[in-house]
Parts: structure tokens; C-alpha cells; sequence
């Protein structure tokens, strides 16, 4: 009989990290799969059917980002890459690379399987089939408008009063409506310094901006708390 659990093709060539992701994925009733290199994962990626691939970014024989790119000329499949360094996250989150989600090594395989649920619940929720999650630019009902060059963004029509912590927040989460950012992600993109802030100041950014958007429209709550994850912007408007 076939199997009816989600397979996941992790593709990862540090055999600890592997391990372990191997091990909670199947845990949480996952059927995972590890590849440790580009070429077998396309391979792979071919030759059999996954609900989502966990992709690390610096593999050996190649980059995450061209196996990603090469998996979604085959077909449209979310994708969660692990990334090392900084500099890999503005790519991953950059809508050029198209990931649905990441996470910094090194993470919690607890986190990253909460991750692996939340990209399948949205990518099945939304699915029709030729629509990438990922290529999804907020719609033109959406009530927020960032003018990057300055540095301002409106609300239902009107110039919301920020701080520059606030106006990188949520201009990171209005690039990507309903993606899930874990508060250290949220202080990456804001923040000059990240490792000097605490993760706490996040959570006082959000309920300034909160109430400031509050101001605007009294009725609508624009940002959700994911409990022990992180926050996102709202996908749906009144
Ligand atoms: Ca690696």
C-alpha cells in the first residue's frame, strides 16, 4: 500500500543536521528522505512525488538556490531553505529566489517542523496548482502601500507616523502577507545591529505599529501573533 504521508526530500550534506531533521520529521509523521548533494536531489526530485523540500543553501556540488530554481522548472513545490549566514536570508527572502519560508542554522528541529506545517497548510489552502505561493504580491485590495524611496507607508490611504524600527517591520511583512517571522527574523531585517537587540523589542515595534494602525481603522486587526513563532501580516482585509 502507498504511503499517505507528506514526503519531504530534505536535501542537507551535514549528516548531524540530516539526522536530526530525519528523525523529528518522522516523528511528527512526516515521510522524510535525505539527499546530501544538488545532482541526487534533482534526482530524486524527478523521480518521485514531495509535499515540500527543506533545502540547505551552501551544498557541495552546487547552491540551494539553483537546485531551487531547478526543482521549480519541474514543478511547483514549497520550499524551506536553511540558510548559515545573513547575507543568504535577503536572498531566500528576496522574491527573486522564491523560497516559502526559512530558518537560520542553528535552529531547533522543533521550530522547523512548526515551519514544515505552516508552509503545507498555506500552500495547500491556497492552492490552485499553477499559483506559486511564493510568487504572491500583496493584491491591490490590500490596504497597505509602501513608497520605499520615502520611506513611508499608508494605511487605508493615510501616511502611518513611523519610526524607522516600525517602517522596516512592516515593510517586512508586507512583502510577504501571512509568511510567518520568527522575532529574530524580525530584528534582522530591522535592525543595524541584530545581535545587540533583544528579541523583546520586537514585541514593543509591533504594539506601537499596532496601535498606530489601530488609529486608522479601529475594526481591523492587521498583524497576527503566531504563539512561539513569531508574527505576520494578515492575508485577508475587511
Ligand atoms: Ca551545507
Amino acid at each position: 500500500m502507498a504511503s499517505i504521508l507528506p514526503r519531504i526530500l530534505i536535501v542537507e550534506d551535514e549528516p548531524s543536521i540530516a539526522d536530526n531533521l530525519l528523525y523529528s520529521l518522522e516523528s511528527e509523521g512526516f515521510a522524510p528522505c535525505v539527499c546530501g548533494t544538488g545532482a541526487e536531489a534533482l534526482k530524486r526530485f524527478t523521480a518521485e512525488e514531495f509535499a515540500l523540500v527543506i533545502l540547505d543553501v551552501g551544498l557541495p556540488d552546487t547552491t540551494g538556490f539553483e537546485v531551487c530554481k531547478q526543482l521549480r522548472a519541474l514543478r511547483n513545490v514549497p520550499v524551506i531553505f536553511l540558510t548559515a549566514r545573513s547575507s543568504e536570508v535577503d536572498r531566500v527572502v528576496g522574491l527573486e529566489i522564491g523560497g516559502d519560508d526559512y530558518v537560520c542554522k542553528p535552529f531547533s528541529p522543533r521550530e522547523l517542523t512548526a515551519r514544515v506545517r505552516a508552509v503545507l497548510r498555506r500552500f495547500n489552502g491556497n492552492s490552485s496548482i499553477t499559483a506559486s505561493t511564493s510568487d504572491l504580491v500583496p493584491s491591490s485590495d490590500q490596504p497597505i502601500n509602501v513608497d520605499e524611496e520615502r520611506c513611508q507607508i499608508s494605511y487605508y490611504g493615510e501616511v502611518l507616523p513611523l519610526a524607522r524600527y516600525e517602517f522596516r517591520l512592516l515593510k517586512t511583512m508586507a512583502k510577504h502577507p501571512g509568511r510567518v517571522f520568527s522575532r529574530s527574523q524580525l530584528m534582522e531585517h530591522a535592525s543595524d545591529e541584530p545581535e545587540a537587540a533583544m528579541e523583546r523589542t520586537v514585541d514593543a515595534h509591533v504594539k506601537t505599529l499596532r496601535a498606530k494602525m489601530k488609529a486608522v481603522r479601529e475594526e481591523v486587526e492587521p498583524i497576527v501573533t503566531h504563539r512561539g513563532m513569531g508574527y505576520s501580516l494578515a492575508e485577508k482585509w475587511l
